[in-house]
């Protein structure tokens, strides 16, 4: 499986830095976001090294659509009912400032529209 040693987020997934983790399976994982912009804001990752939306390819289609599917899933465990956004910054004018796929999941207050 892809690792860059010089990743947070892979070290994140081998356990080497710790986190928060709210869920965890042989695919990916999610866990509290360090500086939460929400409430409830978890972040979750492939454990495999892949560096933005923009770097997917056809064969990892089954994999995003997993992380979308756990996002929902916790969604439910956490109880969000009055909704949620998920977010995948991509790139610099995306605003990314880490280079590891991750879905942000925010919820617990009113989000806006346009993003900032
Ligand atoms: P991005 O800006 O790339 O879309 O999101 C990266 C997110 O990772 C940010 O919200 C930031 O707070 C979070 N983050 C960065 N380093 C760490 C860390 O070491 N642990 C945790 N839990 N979150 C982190
Ligand atoms: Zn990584």
């Amino acid at each position: 499986m892809a690792f860059s040693s010089d990743c947070i987020f892979c070290k994140i997934a081998a356990g080497t830095i710790p986190a928060r983790t709210e869920y965890a399976d042989e695919l990916c994982l999610a866990f509290h976001d360090v500086n939460p912009q929400a409430p409830t804001h978890l972040l979750v990752i492939p454990r495999q090294h892949l560096v933005s939306l923009a770097h997917c390819a056809p064969q990892d289609a089954a994999l995003l659509g997993h992380l979308l599917q756990v996002a929902a899933e916790l969604s439910k465990k956490l109880e969000l009912s009055n909704g949620f956004r998920a977010v995948l910054n991509s790139g610099a004018d995306g605003g990314q400032t880490v280079d590891h796929l991750h879905v942000h999941l925010l919820a617990g207050r009113t989000m806006h529209w346009p993003p900032g």
